[in-house]
């Protein structure tokens, strides 16, 4: 049987980080659940399909191929052969993903290629509802979270880093929205599973974080 490994939690909790380095360890394949919400927004935003209008994004699903594609230092991410990489971490997909991703069809729609992905190989997979919902099996599931200033504050230098203008109040505006959104939502919201083990990472380095969960896997 494959192994899965799913790791879930609020914004910018260092999901994706300690997942990344996690798989690389140990060869297994890294899904980044929270991408293709990220890249069914970006197709509506292309198609001219408002946020707001949910059975105009359920017809695009049909017409939506995600591809993930490994790469250092992060995979690439194509929506129809076309690369979303960069495109799915604007300002203006982040703020308005947690709409798309409040929508039944389409979670309905994402879950089931979630699956399929896990089926075929050992994995590890990061989101908001993989320990609840996609994979209630999987043998390890991690709750990550973080204090909401030192999830700012990460954000905030990895946006300075790329040499983007940032303002650090208005970053913790927005992960405190999207988090309060993602845990009120009606189908599966963001809740730890029964059977996760929380890990606060805030104060800890990418090193202790990896060292600990690695702890967690091989026991
Ligand atoms: O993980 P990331 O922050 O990129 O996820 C973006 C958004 O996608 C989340 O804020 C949430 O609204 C949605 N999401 C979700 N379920 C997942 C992964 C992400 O609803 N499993």
């Amino acid at each position: 049987k494959n192994f899965q490994v799913a790791i879930d939690g609020p914004a910018s909790a260092g999901k994706s980080t300690i997942a990344k380095i996690l798989a690389s360890h140990l060869k297994y394949v890294y899904v980044d659940t929270g991408a293709m919400y990220r890249t069914v927004t970006l197709a509506a935003k292309k198609s001219g399909v408002a946020y707001s209008d949910e059975s105009g994004i359920v017809n695009l699903l049909s017409q939506i191929d995600i591809r993930f594609e490994p790469g250092i230092p992060t995979q690439r991410v194509y929506l129809n052969n076309q690369e979303v990489t960069e495109d799915i971490r604007s300002t203006e997909v982040t703020n308005n993903v947690s709409q798309v991703a409040s929508y039944a069809a389409v979670r309905q729609n994402l879950v089931e290629r979630q699956r399929q992905i896990a089926n075929s190989s050992d994995i590890i997979m990061d989101g908001r509802d993989i320990g609840t919902t996609v994979l209630p099996h999987a043998q390890v599931k991690i709750f990550l979270i973080a204090s909401v200033e030192e999830r700012a504050n990460r954000r905030y230098k990895e946006n300075v880093a790329k040499g983007m203008t940032v303002d650090l109040v208005s970053l913790k505006k927005d992960i405190e929205a999207r988090d309060y959104k993602d845990s009120h939502r009606e189908i599966s919201p963001l809740t730890q599973a029964k059977d996760a083990v929380l890990v606060d990472t805030t104060g800890l380095s990418i090193d202790d974080v990896v060292s600990k969960i690695t702890k967690i896997i091989q026991n």
